[in-house]
């Protein structure tokens, strides 16, 4: 399904007391989406806790979870590596006008920001992109954005974990191994 580029997402301008829940939230499409890595800046490690347990009940051995105290450190560093970075912004580039192909042979870093953005990181991304150019969520934006990577084909991928459910017309099912 995925070419060997990484990719990954970092979550910047967490408030730990309001946004635990959504940032969280942000991490898990991050996994079940494909992505191969979650950045979190600052230092609630309550979310990777969250995110690690997830992901051994449900698998993904090549995800990782992670806290960053140097987000803009992080960006350019993998700049530096040759990496891509793309933040998700409403005043960017609308998705439909964005190619990907610039991307897809490349690591490339997703940045989800929270309330307000500093310009830095509109002016360090390589790619400022808009899920259509008004206001909504960081959690649909990302969720569209790697759907449209991944051309649907994230949404088959299984892995070999402790639960996996079986999918019924209706009712539960689940098996453990
Ligand atoms: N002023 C922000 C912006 O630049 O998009 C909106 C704040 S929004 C509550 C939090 C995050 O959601 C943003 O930093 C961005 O990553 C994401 N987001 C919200 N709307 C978006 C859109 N239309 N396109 C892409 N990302 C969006």
């Amino acid at each position: 399904m995925k070419n060997m580029a990484k990719l990954g997402v970092l979550r910047i301008g967490h408030r730990p007391k309001r946004d635990k829940r959504i940032t969280t939230h942000v991490g898990l499409v991050s996994r079940t989406f494909g992505a191969d890595q979650f950045i979190l800046a600052g230092n609630d490690i309550k979310v990777i806790n969250t995110l690690n347990k997830v992901n051994s009940k449900w698998g993904n051995e090549n995800f990782k979870a992670e806290l960053t105290k140097s987000p803009k450190k992080f960006v350019s560093e993998w700049k530096k590596k040759g990496g891509k970075v793309v933040h998700l912004t409403m005043y960017g580039i609308n998705l439909p006008d964005f190619k990907f192909n610039n991307i897809r042979k490349e690591d490339t870093l997703i940045i989800v920001g929270a309330e307000k953005v500093e310009p830095w990181y509109y002016e360090n991304a390589d790619y400022n992109v808009a899920i259509a150019n008004q206001p909504h969520s960081e959690v649909s934006a990302l969720a569209i954005f790697l759907d449209r990577y991944f051309k649907g084909k994230e949404l088959y991928k299984e892995y070999d974990s402790k639960l996996k459910i079986i999918p019924m017309k209706s009712g539960k099912k689940v098996v453990e191994k």
